[in-house]
This record gives C-alpha cells, structure tokens and sequence, in this order.
C-alpha cells in the first residue's frame, strides 16, 4: 500500500507531459514521469519518496516507437523491456535488455526507466553508449536531440521536468558484431556482479561495463582499443584507469568484481575474434 495520496495524470502528448509537469512543480506537488512504476512504486512503499504527482507517459505515441525512422534505429522510452528483447530490430540491445529480470517482470519496466531510475545498473543503455546513441529530450519550449555523450555521466542529467522520449542509435550500429558477457551470483536473474557488452567497429572493440561501479561505463570513450594483439591485453590495462571503483557489496567483494570483468573483457575480445 502507498500510504499517501497523489494525482494521477495520463499524458496523451509530450507537450501535455511536460506542460503537466511544470504546472504541478509550481504548485508543489512534487511529479515524477512515471513509466513501468515498479521503482515508483517501491520507492513509495518504503517512504523514500512523496510524489505529490505522476505523469503516466505510456500513452505518448512518441516514446511507443520501435524501428527505423530515416538514419536512426529509434526506440521509445515507454516500451518495455520485452518488447525490445522480442524485437529483431537491435540486437545488441535486445540480447541486454533479455538478461534484464525475468519475463514477467521486463513486461513491465520500460527502456525510460531503466535509463533514469536509481538503480546502479542501468544495463539497457549500455548499447547507446556502445553505438553513439543520441536521447530525445522534451522540455517545455522544445524537443531535440542530444549525444549520449554530452549528457551522460555515470547517469543520464536530465534537468528538473525534462522527458526522455526516446532513443536512438545509427542505423549502421546494428549490423556491428557484438557480444555480451553477464555475471550474477545467485542465477542468471539476479543484478550483475558485471555485464560487459562489446562491438567492433572500424577495426575497433569499445566495452561498455554495468554491475562493476556505481554507474555504467564506456571503457575507452575515444574511439575503442585497434584490433591488434599488442592494444588487446594484457586486459587488466584497459581497466586499470578504474581500478579503485570496483564497488564492494553483499554480492562481490570489489577484487572479485575486478576479477569478473577482467574475464568478462577478455572473452569478449575473443568472441570478437582479437588474439589475446
Ligand atoms: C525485480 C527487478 C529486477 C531488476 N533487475 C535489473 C537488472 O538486472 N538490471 C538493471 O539494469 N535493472 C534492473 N532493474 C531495475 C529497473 O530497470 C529500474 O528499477 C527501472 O526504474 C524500472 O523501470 P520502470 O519503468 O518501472 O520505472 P519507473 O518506476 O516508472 O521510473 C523510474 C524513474 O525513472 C523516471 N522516468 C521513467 N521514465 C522516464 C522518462 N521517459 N523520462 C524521464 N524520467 C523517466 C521516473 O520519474 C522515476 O524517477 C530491476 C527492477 C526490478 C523491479
């Protein structure tokens, strides 16, 4: 039970969402985009959080979108999980998005809550940072496009009222070879000790890694590590700019994490076809 009253808006647009939202922080009341609700909701429960206010945006056409739109592979911030997971349209993110919870549970958690919830692990926008993903932002004077890269550190910075709407990769992104390697402890449902999620490009491997920190991380940001043997190992270097934060939690001490994603980094080089 949520033990406190709060409005419910369903926004039919995005100009509704974001008009709703600014007129509810001015009187106060707190909103909060609300999409799957599971953290919400959770949040709630615990009485972490008194949204006075949730703006329902699973109705916005807009963040409903799944599939090319002109050089972009789009992907609405109101699908969830298993939509995309059934998709042929990215694999890379379908293969992320399928080691996410179970089933039952991704038919409910949306690709917008994923990216902006307070989890850690955020594992659905390892793909985006993968493949320069942009993210389109609404806010009440306009809607545009952003690089992942200019607004994503360690978690997507969305300004007070902002709304993730959708996001997008090149269309050429999904034809890159990929590969995912996810650790848990405890079943192949449980949060990651460490997902690493790798593509080659351009002669190139980037690594992106979730579960290792606080945050989700692209290993190299400048373009990926050349494919050659010398530039491929020893693995250990190529996370050595983060050795001191590996987190340390019930489920991993930070040397076994590190321990995890030197390997996961590893196979990943090799299922990519770079010699170690
Ligand atoms: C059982 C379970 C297992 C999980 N396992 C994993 C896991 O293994 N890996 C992993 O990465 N995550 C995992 N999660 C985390 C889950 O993906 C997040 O908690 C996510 O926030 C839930 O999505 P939601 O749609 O229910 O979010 P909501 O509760 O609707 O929203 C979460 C937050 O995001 C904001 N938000 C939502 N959509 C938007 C938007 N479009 N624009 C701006 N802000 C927005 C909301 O205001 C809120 O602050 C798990 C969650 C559960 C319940």
């Amino acid at each position: 039970m949520i033990p406190f009253d709060f409005d419910y808006c369903k926004a039919e647009t995005i100009e509704e969402a974001v008009k709703a939202y600014a007129e509810l922080k001015e009187s106060k009341r707190a909103p909060l985009y609300y999409g799957g609700g599971t953290e919400i909701v959770t949040l709630c429960r615990k009485g972490q959080i008194y949204p006075g206010a949730l703006i329902d945006i699973k109705s916005i056409p807009e963040c409903r979108v799944l599939g090319i739109k002109g050089e972009r592979a789009v992907f609405g911030s109101a699908l969830v999980l298993s939509e995309i997971a059934d998709s042929k349209v990215f694999p890379l993110l379908a293969r992320t998005c399928r080691g996410i919870a179970d089933r039952t549970v991704r038919n409910r958690l949306t690709l917008g809550g994923n990216v902006c919830g307070r989890l850690p692990y955020r594992e659905a926008i390892l793909p985006f940072l993968l493949c320069e993903g942009e993210a389109l932002i609404a806010e009440e004077k306009s809607t545009h496009w952003v690089p992942l890269r200019a607004i994503f550190d360690k978690r997507l910075k969305l300004a007070p009222g902002e709304l993730l709407v959708q996001m997008a990769v090149p269309k050429e992104a999904l034809e890159l070879p990929y590969s995912v390697v996810r650790k848990t402890k405890g079943g192949r449902i449980a949060y990651p000790i460490v997902t690493a999620a790798g593509v080659k490009a351009k002669g190139a491997i980037r690594i992106a890694l979730s579960g290792a920190f606080g945050y989700p991380v692209l290993l190299d940001s400048t373009g990926g590590f050349k494919e050659d043997a010398s530039a491929a190992g020893p693995f250990a270097e190529l996370i050595e700019p983060f050795a001191r934060s590996f987190i340390s939690d019930v489920w991993a001490s930070s040397d076994y994490r590190r321990l995890l994603t030197e390997l996961s980094v590893a196979q990943i080089f090799e299922e990519l076809g770079v010699r170690k």
